[in-house]
């Protein structure tokens, strides 16, 4: 019984397929083995549209005429057919009405039972956006690579574990050939792991580094690379490694950089050098001008002494006094001089102890009371101030009293007075040395803390002083971290108010004033003048 044929239904199924083959961004062709359409979907219909000139850089065209050979795919296809070759993601570039098409080619029979090709199915599919966008990934690469390429420092990607050089650029090929001195390029690298570039102790480091870093991705610094070229020069590099985000097949890719850091170690080593040459420099000079003057010290000392006075009329005795008052002042300036240079040149260095600073004032001051009475002048020390210790550098701070008391009993008339007082707010310590001597002038007291300033009036030029005792007293209070002030009124008196920052160094170490007392040499220096 034949069958009933439900055509109504066939010319829907047909209409479906018709219907979905349209809407297929591929085009799709039924051709018969002479080469007549039986079918073609829309997309195929316009790609047909294309001919045009196949570009250079055609991919694999199959046997298409390449370089400049004209193309109609149509035609391109027909004759494919009769001829019953069948291809399979043919590429090919062409150049139709000024614009360039990608497309993928494939032909393939399908046959009847007994093995016959019957028709030929074609597929045509437009490349072109895909293409196009490959190129620009393609140029991206090139630019990034060419950006590498062009930068003047070595940079390379190593892929971990197996420590193969993947990348390159052409400063670290010369990096490598510096230091290894192997006549190596860009090909030997790539490829090869860093065993077989670098020493094997070198190589061993880096593996330590690069296993870290594939532990626990990071960016990490290695130490210092120094070598020499073969021309000889000192090369320093110091690398950084960085793990990439991008990893396949199981291999980290690691980039490692090199930071050419010749000139600032260079500088470091100069600056070093200069240093020890200018330390060296301050311990001679002190010791050549130093030298002479102490020992004349001690010879105008030992003439002093009764055994040799004796034997000296008075006239000699007058001349030694002069001497000896100007060696003194003499080696005052040479201290002076030598400790304001050193501090502005950055070689000053304190020597901190917590000490009673309270304590340390009261017992200068009563050190100096013989000096000072020789002009009859008042001197009175009070505290009122609970904080007591503080970090000093002893040292300097007898230095930088000695010198405030010595300019108050200079600049003091006879039977004047001198206050020393301490008191405290909420960050400091105030030291404050008060005389109702000659005062300073406003216009002057900018300048008593510049270096070699000496005051224009007559009356004070008598006291031949040199300018630097002030200006190393603030040189030394700034190294404490504390401020010095002034107050003054011509006439009145002048007031000079240290502040010491209420620190304490951490230590346990104390420092007794008992230990601290000031040398009679230190005394007589500073109070030349009146110290016979
Ligand atoms: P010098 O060692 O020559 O005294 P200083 O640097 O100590 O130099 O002082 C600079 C100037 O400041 C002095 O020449 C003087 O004019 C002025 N000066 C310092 N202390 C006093 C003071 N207590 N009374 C008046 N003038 C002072």
């Amino acid at each position: 019984m034949e069958k009933n044929i439900d055509w109504k239904n066939m010319i829907a199924e047909r209409e479906l397929m018709g219907a979905i083959l349209n809407k297929i961004s591929e085009g799709i062709a039924v051709l018969d083995q002479e080469g007549r359409f039986i079918m073609m979907n829309d997309a195929y219909s316009q790609m047909l549209s294309y001919e045009g000139r196949v570009l250079e850089d055609a991919m694999n065209s199959y046997d298409l005429e390449k370089n400049n050979a004209y193309i109609n795919i149509n035609e391109f296809i027909i004759g494919k057919v009769r001829e019953g070759i069948s291809f399979d993601d043919e590429i090919c570039t062409i150049s139709s009405k000024g614009e360039r098409k990608h497309i993928c080619f494939s032909c393939k029979p399908i046959c009847n039972e007994e093995g016959e090709a019957i028709y030929t199915v074609v597929c045509l599919h437009e490349m072109t956006k895909l293409m196009l966008q490959s190129e620009k990934i393609q140029q991206q690469k090139e630019y990034i690579n060419n950006i590498i390429q062009a930068l003047p420092t070595p940079v390379a990607v190593v892929a971990y574990p197996g420590c193969t050089y993947e990348f390159v650029n052409k400063e670290y090929v010369e990096f490598l050939k510096a230091m290894t001195r192997k006549a190596l390029d860009h090909n030997d690298i790539i490829g090869s792991t860093i065993s077989e570039i670098l020493p094997l102790a070198c190589a061993d480091a880096i593996k330590g580094i690069l296993g870290k870093i594939y532990k626990e991705p990071m960016t990490t610094q290695e130490k210092m690379i120094s070598f020499k070229t073969p021309k000889g020069e000192a090369k320093h590099y110091q690398m950084l490694h960085t793990a990439l985000k991008y990893s396949a097949n199981d291999k980290m890719y690691i980039v490692r950089i090199g930071m050419d850091i010749t000139s600032q170690v260079v500088l470091l080593e100069n600056t070093e050098a200069l240093t020890k040459a200018k330390e060296e420099f301050f311990a001679t000079i002190s010791h050549e001008l130093r030298s002479p003057i102490a020992v004349m010290h001690s010879i105008f000392q030992m003439l002093n002494d009764d055994y040799y006075k004796r034997e000296l009329n008075e006239k000699t005795r007058k001349l030694l006094k002069k001497a000896q008052r100007n060696n003194r002042k003499l080696l005052r300036l040479v201290n002076n001089f030598l400790d304001i240079t050193k501090a502005e040149a950055g070689f000053m260095q304190l020597r901190q102890v917590n000490a009673n600073l309270v304590k340390y004032t009261q017992y200068l001051v009563k050190t100096i009371l013989p000096v000072v009475e020789k002009k009859k002048i008042q001197l009175n020390f009070t505290s009122t101030c609970s904080t007591k210790r503080i970090v000093l550098d002893i040292e300097k701070y007898e230095r930088i009293l000695l010198n405030l008391l010595s300019n108050a009993v200079k600049y003091t008339q006879y039977e004047g007075k001198i206050d020393v007082y301490i008191h405290e707010d909420d960050r400091y310590l105030k030291v404050g040395v008060k005389d109702n001597g000659s005062g300073i002038s406003e216009e002057e007291i900018d300048k008593i803390f510049d270096r070699f300033y000496i005051s224009c009036s007559s009356e004070k030029k008598l006291n031949e002083g040199t300018g630097i005792g002030l200006s190393l007293v603030k040189r030394f209070m700034q190294l404490m971290e504390g401020k010095i002030e002034v107050n003054s009124h011509p006439g009145e008196g002048s007031e000079f108010i240290l502040s010491f920052p209420k620190k304490l160094k951490n230590t346990t170490e104390y420092t007794m004033i008992e230990e601290l007392q000031p040398t009679r040499e230190s005394i007589s220096l500073e109070f030349s003048v009146l110290y016979d």
